[in-house]
């Protein structure tokens, strides 16, 4: 047979437009599983994303068995076969031998060949025949003496492997094509090079292994267009495989199948065949012939846990009954078998060429510098060889690998499950601390918005007043002047002074408050500042008050009378929080190029419901004619005149009881020289 005269399908070159196997990328849930399962590290992840590289797939389809989204999908030709079956082309399906563990529920294999022929097929053949063609040849290859050892190439995804990985494992491949390539040749042979030739099988990877085949369809799609064909065991005829028919190649399926078809010596101590099937299992013996250590030895390799294991089983359970089910079929089909029939077509396929050669196809990609690794390895936090957890949750066996696969281009360091959970604790900690600082600027903005609104209030109504208020005393002490003589109306007067002064020191404290009066700084003792301060106010007997001073440099450019009027109004304040007594500290510290005064008593705190009004004009606790309000409210203006900050720490809770206040005022040492709001 030509076989360049045959042109039906693109050849493998120009397959590589077709995405065999791709990812649905809205399903894909970053669990790394089909990087763990991939032999062939052909899915890059980006973005969290696994995509299938398509130049780097074997298309064993590992990634779409283990998808519990289905998120991984292969490309389908139910389609494209539908259009070939409606056309006036005959067409052959040849069908793979591992069909009985697809359909374990049909009676008998008539009732599946004749739904096969249901759906509009010429001829349904079996790949067996194909098989017991290949056994023998390679049977005839190893017997040869003293030729060198070859690894089987029956497994499309392992000969894909090899010349993609292993590409100097290529001259090692048994030069001989696959049992379905070997019966797409028996047919054309037959029926002439016309004919179509359809494969249906339990394998995603037969879709690109060969250009003599029209379509490679797998049972999974089978049944798709059964069901949608509604073609049924009730309406098609049973029939029989048309010929030629197969003897053992049907236990190709299983593992050992091919040593089985060709009865070749599989003892222990005699026999020169391994058997590596699986993923895991399939690459260990591999490299273990790469190394030179098995060379004695033939490998039959297959990628999947035999051929009813693949990926185009619309189920991979029930491994074992599977197996059984080939095993009858295969006995109850050896017993019918007409074996002069088998072995006259045996002898007449047998002269066929059935012989190919394999290309290498390097995919390797050059190791990363042992630099770039260790960069690669510390960016996931490992920088010593105890850091490396090996937990595989990011679909490589070891961090190493998985340092190598970033510089590679295939892998994100996000996917370190360890690492990725530190950093987003850090970052939740991280974030946990700026929402605590981003609510106490809310609140400090909150609460100066408020004073400020209030100051201007205050400075309008202390501006209006202050006037007038200025005529009354003046004119009232005239008055008194003039009237000294007159008792009764002197005493008057004198009321009218004393309270008119009265509101001209609330007014004066509401300009405080407002920041409208000037500060004239002098250089003074704070020490001294504080001792005067407390000679100023009447502490009684039963509160001991001291005063610290822990700076070095005790002088600091102040306006002496405010402050005076800072200091002794705190502990005017502190010694009314103590009725029962206590103490009062004044202590003096220094911070950067700031003084910084603390007013601590041990008195009754403050309920946490009044922190924030306590520097209000007019707020006060201490009932009518005892507290006027004004204290905390011009302290407060004071220190922002001197660009100062004052702030409060009080734990007066209910079920702490009291613990005592600390007011703390910051100022600036040097007049003026920070600006703090
Ligand atoms: P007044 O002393 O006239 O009440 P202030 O402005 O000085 O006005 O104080 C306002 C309020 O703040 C007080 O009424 C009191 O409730 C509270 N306060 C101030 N200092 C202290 C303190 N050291 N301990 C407990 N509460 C205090
Ligand atoms: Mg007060």
């Amino acid at each position: 047979m030509n076989l360049s005269e045959r042109n039906t399908t693109p050849n493998k070159d120009e397959q590589k437009d077709i995405k065999l196997v791709y990812t649905q990328m809205e399903r894909c849930r970053r669990c790394y599983t089909c990087v763990r399962e991939c032999p062939a590290k052909a899915i890059r992840i980006e973005g969290g994303q696994a995509e299938v590289i398509q130049e780097r797939c074997i298309a064993c389809g590992n990634c779409v068995k283990v998808c519990s989204q289905d998120a991984k999908v292969f490309h389908r030709d139910t389609e494209a076969l539908d259009h070939l079956l409606k056309s006036d082309q005959e067409v052959a399906a040849i069908i793979a031998p591992a069909f009985p563990a697809e359909f374990m529920t049909l009676p008998k294999h008539q009732t599946f060949v004749g739904m096969i022929r249901g759906l509009g097929f010429d001829y349904v053949n079996e790949v067996a025949f194909g098989a017991d063609l290949i056994a023998n040849k390679f049977k005839e290859l190893i017997e040869k003496k003293g030729h060198r050892k070859y690894i089987s190439a029956d497994c499309p995804a392992i000969v894909s492997f090899i010349e993609k990985y292993h590409p100097h494992l290529v001259q090692f491949l048994a030069p001989i094509v696959s049992p379905m390539v070997a019966t797409a040749r028996v047919l054309r042979k037959k029926h002439g090079n016309h004919l179509k030739v359809v494969f249906v099988g339990p394998c995603i990877a037969k879709k690109n292994e060969s250009s003599e085949i029209d379509m490679a369809i797998t049972f999974r799609e089978l049944r798709e267009m059964l069901e949608h064909k509604m073609v049924t065991p009730g309406n098609t005829t049973p029939s029989g495989f048309d010929p030629p028919l197969s003897g053992k190649g049907a236990i190709f399926p299983v593992s050992r199948g091919l040593i089985q078809a060709v009865n070749l010596d599989d003892d222990v101590s005699r026999g020169d065949i391994i058997v590596a099937e699986g993923r895991e299992n399939f690459q260990e013996a591999i490299r273990e012939f790469e190394s030179g250590l098995i060379r004695q030895e033939h490998l039959e390799l297959l990628c999947c846990e035999g051929c009813i294991m693949g990926a185009g089983m619309t189920s991979s359970v029930n491994r074992y009954a599977k197996r059984s089910f080939i095993k009858n079929y295969v006995k109850s089909k050896l017993n019918l078998i007409n074996t002069k029939q088998w072995e006259k077509e045996m002898e007449e396929y047998l002269k066929l060429d059935l012989s190919l050669n394999f290309k290498e196809n390097d995919q390797r990609l050059a190791l990363p510098s042992r630099e770039n690794i260790q960069n690669a390895l510390k960016n996931m936090g490992k920088y010593d060889p105890k850091d490396h957890l090996n937990c595989g949750a990011c679909g490589y066996d070891t961090c190493e690998e998985h340092a190598i696969a970033i510089c590679k281009g295939l892998a994100e360091t996000e996917m370190c499950l360890p690492h990725t959970i530190e950093s987003l604790h850090n970052s939740v900690e991280k974030l946990n601390v700026s929402n605590q600082k981003l609510e106490s600027t809310r609140q400090a903005l909150k609460q100066s918005e408020k004073m400020a609104s209030m100051g201007q209030l205050s400075a309008g109504i202390a501006h209006e007043l202050n006037n007038p208020l200025g005529v009354v005393i003046m004119y009232a002490n005239i008055l008194l002047e003039e009237m000294a003589q007159k008792e009764d109306v002197s005493e008057d007067l004198k009321l009218i002074v004393e309270q008119a002064d009265r509101c001209k020191r609330i007014v004066s404290g509401l300009l405080n408050f407002a920041r409208k009066n000037q500060v004239s700084y002098t250089e003074v003792n704070v020490e001294e500042l504080a001792r005067q301060s407390i000679q100023s106010i009447i502490v009684p007997q039963n509160v001991k008050a001291i005063i610290e001073c822990n700076t070095s440099n005790k002088e600091a450019e102040l306006d002496e009378e405010q402050m005076l009027q800072v200091l002794s109004n705190l502990s005017k304040n502190a010694i009314e929080a103590m009725p029962d007594g206590g103490k009062l500290t004044i202590r003096i510290e220094e911070d950067k190029d700031h003084v910084v005064f603390l007013v601590i008593d041990t008195g009754e705190g403050i309920p946490p419901e009044n922190m924030d009004k306590i520097f209000e004009p007019f707020f006060t606790t201490k009932g009518i004619g005892k507290g006027t309000g004004l204290g905390l409210a011009t302290i407060y203006g004071i220190a922002k005149m001197h660009n100062g900050q004052i702030t409060v720490e009080s734990n007066s809770l209910p079920e702490k009881g009291p613990t005592g206040t600390t007011f703390k005022v910051r100022l600036p040492r040097y007049a003026g020289k920070t600006e703090e709001k």
